[in-house]
């Protein structure tokens, strides 16, 4: 897939006072990419959006390129201790993002450029915790590979990382440009997880994210390059022909990974779910979506933070726990599944 260029950017006047602010003005100044500096309050106005569809999807061509000043972690439990970003959002169009609800109106990408603060703050936090080893999350909030060709982020993070003897790093990711992190002195302290899905899936509801065979072949390279490689398949949805494409999207991973990495690999499985709050903004922004969202169909179950999601009933979360499970186990005897939910 073609990589990520902003149509327009906006710089934070701090932003500039650090290289990485300067390199992404200099290269997007060489590709004539209107650029404002300005505040936060004023960028939002400045993207177009008469309608919520339009508003999205020019928030999704839309860089802004600030400062981290919050440099406090929060735990991201199931997949790591902690949690910290590179940036926000991502140029991808999934339906069902898990930040729909939280990015506001205007989800447009962000990248925070003082990574070496970043970096000096986590490298506390793992000191902080000794002798215990402390686990890092940093695709909680963004998808870091997606604008990596623009910041190098990523490539410096796992390089800090595998200088830490005490700190792990969890990265998750749809998109494929993963060529820069190949010859990295990973330690294998970074595990790269590819968010996968049914050909079907991919196609219909993740736009503007690598495509099935294109997250396949970058898992491969990740696999030979040594990393501890996972897999999250999410959202499982229920649907006509499900079996049969999870099947297959499983024994097509099984045939591209080869016997020696299958040993390996996790599998992190999570079932769609909604919320009310979530579904308006769905129908706002993909008013023709062909996500399925009837709520009688559901299991309403209310969530620790006081509201309410729309699960797959007890039985069809059984059978499709059962499916995968068993596939999963066939094809990939050795593999771990960390959770399903
Ligand atoms: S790739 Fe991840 S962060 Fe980007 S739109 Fe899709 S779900 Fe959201």
């Amino acid at each position: 897939m073609k990589l990520f260029i902003p149509t327009r950017a906006f710089f934070e006047p701090a932003a500039l006072e650090y290289p990485l602010g300067k390199k992404i003005y200099e290269e997007l100044v060489a590709k004539d990419i209107p650029i404002k500096i300005t505040t936060s309050h004023n960028r939002v106005l400045g993207i177009p959006g008469a309608t919520p569809q339009i508003g999205y999807r020019e928030a999704k061509r839309t860089l802004v390129v600030g400062v981290k000043k919050s440099l406090n972690f929060n735990t991201c439990r199931p997949s790591a201790d902690y949690e910290f970003t590179l940036g926000t959002s991502c140029p991808g169009g999934c339906q069902y993002c898990y930040l729909a609800t939280t990015l506001g109106r205007k989800p447009y990408v962000r990248v925070y450029v003082n990574v070496d603060e970043i970096l000096t703050a986590v490298g506390r936090s793992i000191q902080k915790h000794l002798p215990a080893t402390t686990s890092f999350e940093v695709a909680s909030t963004s998808d870091p590979v997606a604008v990596e060709h623009l910041t190098g982020s990523l490539r410096k993070t796992i390089a800090f990382f595998g200088r830490q003897d005490h700190g792990r790093l969890r990265v998750v990711t749809k998109f494929a440009n993963v060529d820069s992190f190949l010859d990295l002195d990973h330690q294998k302290h970074t595990k790269f997880r590819f968010s996968i899905n049914s050909r079907y899936v991919i196609e219909t509801f993740e736009a503007n994210t690598a495509s099935l065979a294109e997250r396949l072949e970058a898992a491969r390279k990740i696999a030979q390059a040594g990393y501890p490689l996972g897999f999250i398949i999410a959202p499982l949805f229920i649907y006509e022909h499900w079996r049969q494409d999870y099947r297959y999207l499983l024994e097509n991973l099984a045939q591209i990974l080869g016997s020696t990495v299958q040993k390996t690999v996790s599998f992190e499985l999570i079932s769609h779910r909604f919320t009310a709050r979530a579904k308006n903004i769905i129908l706002e922004r993909f008013p023709h979506t062909k996500l399925e969202m009837e709520e009688s169909a559901r299991k309403f179950k209310w969530g620790k933070y006081g509201y309410g999601k729309y699960l797959y009933p007890p039985e069809k979360l059984e059978s499709l726990k059962d499916y995968l499970a068993t596939e999963i186990n066939r094809l990939f005897p050795l593999a771990e599944i960390e959770y399903f939910i």
